[in-house]
Order: structure tokens, then C-alpha cells, then sequence
């Protein structure tokens, strides 16, 4: 069967993108990790295990690809502040970065399809995420794959509530906290 690798920013995102995938695709869904906007390493780690938790719970396999840095003191430096400085704001830094690294491990894998969670959140920038991913697929020659999961997203995360796992508070970088 044919894979997808869908970038995941969490589990309450991936309890609508994943009913909606399967509805439209055929295709095995790979979960990937890679979030390094997530402050601080706390909150880094609860979302990370609900993830985890979430996709063993789902039968979904998954691939795992660690931040750039994994102390507190190492994040402006190693994420914020890039982000702050891109010239279209660094919510779409923030996108770029983890879809063009999805993009990469997807070619690493051999898979020729990738989406993301990222679609689900209605607090999210929809049509730019769909712009950005679009744009890397004709770079490095992969698919995209397109849903619209933002009608399913409250139920998905009643859904990841209701089994007793976390669910976050505000966005994922140090600045959305506030
Ligand atoms: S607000 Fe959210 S999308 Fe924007 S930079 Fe922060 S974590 Fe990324």
C-alpha cells in the first residue's frame, strides 16, 4: 500500500486530519514528529508523549526527528530567533521549516506523499499552510496531499480529551504563551 508521511503537531490535531485523510486516500499514514517550536521542554514533552501515546493507540507507525536543541537557554537561539526575523512573520517560518523537513524525510523514506496537521486548527493560518506545502512539493517533487479537517476539530480533541490525554493551551512557541 501506498504511504503518506503526515507531519503532526500534536494529538488533538491529528484526531480530525486522520478521519479525514482516510476518508479521501487509501494511503498508510506515517506519523512525523518534528516540532522544535514547542516551548518550554515541559510542554515540549507532554505533547510529544500524548503523540506517541495517540498513534500506538491508532496503529499508526511513526518516525521521530528530534529539535535542534533540547535545553530551555537553547531556544531563542536556536529556533526564536530566526523565526522573529523572517521577513513574512514566524508563524510562516515555523511552517516552512517543519514542512520542508517533512518534505525531506519523506524523500529519505521513499514516500511519495506527505500532508500535515497543521490543516486542522482553524487558530491556524489555512491557506498559507496550503500555499507553503504546495510550493515545497513542486521542489522536491513529492505530492501533497490536501484536507480540510476544520469542521471535524473540536470533536478530535474532545476525542483525545476524552481517552485522557493532553491537550495544549496556546499555540507552541515561546510568544504564542502569551
Ligand atoms: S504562534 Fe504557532 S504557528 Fe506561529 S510561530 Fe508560534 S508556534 Fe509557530
Amino acid at each position: 500500500m501506498e504511504k503518506i508521511l503526515l507531519h503532526t503537531c500534536c494529538a488533538p490535531c491529528s484526531a480530525s486530519t486522520i478521519p479525514a485523510l482516510t476518508l479521501l486516500t487509501d494511503f498508510k499514514i506515517v506519523s512525523l514528529w518534528y516540532n522544535p517550536n514547542i516551548y518550554p521542554r515541559s510542554e515540549y514533552i507532554s505533547r510529544y508523549d500524548s503523540w506517541k501515546k495517540y498513534m500506538q493507540i491508532q496503529g499508526i507507525k511513526t518516525i521521530e526527528k528530534e529539535t535542534p536543541w533540547n535545553d530551555d537557554s537553547q531556544y531563542e537561539k536556536m529556533w526564536l530567533d530566526d523565526a522573529v526575523k523572517y521577513e513574512k512573520g514566524r508563524c510562516q517560518y515555523c511552517y516552512l521549516k517543519r514542512l520542508e523537513k517533512t518534505a525531506k524525510i519523506a524523500q529519505k523514506n521513499n514516500i511519495k506523499n506527505f500532508s500535515t496537521t497543521l490543516l486542522a486548527s482553524p487558530y491556524q493560518q489555512h491557506d498559507v499552510i496550503k500555499s507553503i506545502a504546495l510550493e515545497i512539493a513542486s521542489e522536491y517533487k513529492l505530492n501533497f496531499v490536501y484536507v480540510d479537517p476544520r469542521k471535524l476539530y473540536y470533536s478530535g480533541v474532545n476525542n483525545v480529551k476524552h481517552i485522557g490525554l493532553y491537550t495544549q493551551k496556546y499555540c507552541g512557541c515561546k510568544l504564542s504563551i502569551r
